[in-house]
């Protein structure tokens, strides 16, 4: 069974693993109940890529062994 997005008109599949059923998204879901204005410049923002594509492949190289690290002390 599919529905419209409310904000969005896209067809959401209505079913259990549709968490933010009837909304396609938890984006759409927040400018619904009007929440969205103050996440937007955040969101859209491209600027977390770039700065990923920006890191020298050594600086991503230690942040994975950090996180290796932090995921064996658990
Ligand atoms: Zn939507």
């Amino acid at each position: 069974m599919k529905v419209k997005c409310p904000t969005c008109q896209q067809d959401v599949e209505w079913s259990p693993s549709s968490e933010y059923r009837p909304f396609c998204s938890k984006k759409c879901q927040l400018i619904d109940l009007g929440e969205w204005a103050g996440e937007e410049k955040v969101i859209s923002s491209p600027a977390q890529e770039s700065d990923i594509n920006n890191l020298d492949p050594e600086d991503i190289e230690a942040m994975l062994s950090e996180q290796h690290s932090d995921f064996f002390k658990h």
